[in-house]
């Protein structure tokens, strides 16, 4: 079984490898100057076993791969309904950084776009700003299996050019959904944005979500098993963004992408599936992440609604 898989993820990689489509990030200066082709695609069981390829010890930003991973601790710290009470579970149809409340409920659709994740972040629990992010930093360690650590430079730089996200803090603050100091929570959000992640740990927070919350390798949980099942239906219909309708369509997995070019996705029980590479399509997800997990979904018959 093993060299079918990396037989598979060796034609996968080599595939999507000649695809040179798409654009780096370039709203901070440490996006741009990524290496515009560096490439990894790897696979960790929900057993611990971890395939390889490319660059898969390149560090790079998380960036919003974040989302669903803060949200699990929100969750965590204040209960189902207390964070549905602020956060919606729709799809928003908008792209991620669209300044906006569902108009009926007030309330950000989801929290896989900016405005659901910044509510989400002002929900961490923690005396002060330090510990709120310390407790995000060691949670996300949980799922990787190994101590994650800050980019200080790109945080300076989120923070710095942040205007946007700091709109949205100021916007949900106006409507209650933030209770106090939005700011608060917006640099939270720029600095869970900026945790350092190489597409090996990305897989295996995949395979910790897919093993229903406990890290296969360290045995460590870092999710309850009934707020993975909330974790994961919302990366199934939110998690990459307004294509998401294509992604469910041709791919058909919970997943979730970030600026920094990384792409999770996760088969519940068995696998998970990262995918780092920074040339970004228009709605700000991995050119070759999409393309790699749609070929690695089809020959593999991955899809949830696949029936054999
Ligand atoms: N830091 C980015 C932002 O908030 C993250 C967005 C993303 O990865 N889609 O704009």
């Amino acid at each position: 079984m093993r060299n079918v898989v990396d037989g598979l993820i060796g034609e996968v990689f080599a595939l999507c490898q000649e695809n040179r489509a798409g654009e780096l990030a370039d709203y901070i200066p440490e996006l741009a100057a990524v290496a515009p082709d560096s490439f990894s695609l790897c696979i960790a069981t929900s057993d611990g076993y971890v395939y390889e390829s490319g660059d898969a010890h390149t560090e790079f930003t998380i960036q919003s791969i974040s989302k669903p991973l803060t949200y699990g601790l929100a969750l965590a710290d204040r209960g189902l309904s207390a964070v549905a009470e602020k956060i919606d579970v729709e799809p928003s149809g908008e792209p991620f950084n669209e300044i906006s409340l569902d108009p009926v409920t007030e309330r950000p659709r989801n929290p896989m776009i900016n405005a659901g994740a910044i509510a989400a972040a002002s929900l961490i629990d923690g005396d002060d700003p330090e510990a709120r992010f310390e407790r995000l930093r060691r949670c996300y360690s949980r799922y990787a299996g190994r101590e994650l650590s800050l980019n200080d430079a790109v945080y300076r730089s989120e923070a710095r050019t942040g205007h946007r996200n700091r709109a949205i803090g100021h916007m949900l603050r106006s409507f209650g959904i933030i209770a106090d100091d939005p700011e608060a929570a917006v640099d939270l959000y720029f600095r869970q944005c900026s945790i350092d992640v190489t597409c090996r740990d990305l897989a295996l927070m995949g395979a910790t979500l897919a093993n229903n919350g406990v890290n296969p390798v360290t045995h460590e949980r870092a999710l309850a098993p009934d707020l993975v099942e909330r974790v994961l239906s919302v990366m199934t219909t939110c998690g990459m963004y307004d294509a998401a309708g294509d992604w469910v369509t041709q791919v058909g997995l919970p997943a979730k992408s970030g600026v920094g070019g990384g792409v999770l996705a996760v088969l519940p029980g068995q696998i998970g599936i990262a995918v780092y590479s920074p040339r970004l399509d228009a709605h700000g997800n991995s050119v070759r992440g999409v393309q790699a997990c749609r070929e690695l979904s089809k020959e593999l018959e991955l899809h949830f609604l696949h029936v054999t």
